[in-house]
């Protein structure tokens, strides 16, 4: 780990205003209304790893609920394009959306080109949690270039690790709010209201590569693609692994306590 992070939570969660990702959700020129929160010490500037389904996503969400930190999901950025009506999605999303539904990883060119279109979230003075990229090493590469031409270096990458059988528990109850993204599974963590977001109301359905035929291929990705990150970026020295285990409160004071070093 190159810097000391630090959990500077200044409410408690819940309580603090959910960032603006429209410059990373829609790209271009797009800009947020709500400005960066600006952070107490260095800005975080992290990569989450595991497997798809372990519960990054909810990771997250808790960090950037209570940090402040922007949470950059590519796989937001396709979702959010597969709402968009057919007119308005280029030739290469609705390319990139059919790798996507069958569970496949879109090809590295389409998403670094997405990344470049959106390379002020990578600057942001607020920092970041990039989930769900880097996912392939000449992505990894890519992004470490990109940093380096934009003067920023990564804080810390979080490799979350959990049995698969756990992991694919975990996916097939996994329910996603169509309006603002919020995680919930109907297991460990219920919405309070039925098939409803507890934050905007919205109704929360199966992404359509959480179905059990979709898993299969988006594990074997994992294996095959992913993995070799986190010898990639240990060799760096930036790696913290953390235990999934448990609920998504536990694995937060995990991480909390393993990257504060105590
Ligand atoms: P996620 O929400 O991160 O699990 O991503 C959902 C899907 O979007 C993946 O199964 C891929 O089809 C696609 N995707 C998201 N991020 C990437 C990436 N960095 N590289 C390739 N495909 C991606």
């Amino acid at each position: 780990m190159k810097h000391k992070l630090m959990f500077p939570e200044t409410a408690p969660a819940g309580l603090l205003p959910k960032q603006d990702r429209t410059a990373w959700l829609k790209g271009g020129s797009a800009t947020c209304q709500v400005p960066a929160r600006t952070p107490q010490g260095e800005a975080w500037r992290i990569v989450l790893l595991g497997a798809p389904g372990i519960g990054k996503g909810t990771q997250a969400e808790l960090l950037s609920e209570r940090l402040g930190t922007c949470h950059l999901s590519t796989g937001d950025i396709f979702r959010t394009a597969k709402c968009l009506r057919e007119e308005e999605q280029t030739a290469s999303m609705k390319e990139a959306l059919k790798f996507m539904r069958q569970g496949a990883l879109v090809p590295d060119q389409t998403v670094l080109g997405l990344v470049r279109d959106r390379l002020r979230c990578l600057r942001c003075s607020g920092g970041f949690l990039l989930d769900g990229f880097p996912r392939t090493v000449p992505q990894a590469e890519a992004l470490e270039k990109l940093l380096k031409e934009q003067d920023v270096e990564l804080t810390a990458v979080l490799n979350y690790e959990l049995p698969i059988q756990k992991v694919v528990a975990r996916i097939s109850g996994r329910r996603t709010c169509s309006q603002c993204k919020a995680v919930y599974h109907i297991a460990t963590r219920p919405p309070r209201v039925r098939d409803l977001c507890d934050r905007c109301g919205g109704a929360l359905f199966q992404r359509e590569d959480d179905r059990p035929e979709s898993v299969e291929v988006r594990m074997k990705a994992y294996e095959r693609n992913t993995r070799p990150l986190i010898e990639f970026y240990e060799q760096r020295g930036l790696l913290i692994t953390v235990s999934a285990e448990g609920s998504p409160e536990e694995i937060y004071q995990r991480t909390r306590v393993l990257a504060l070093g105590r």
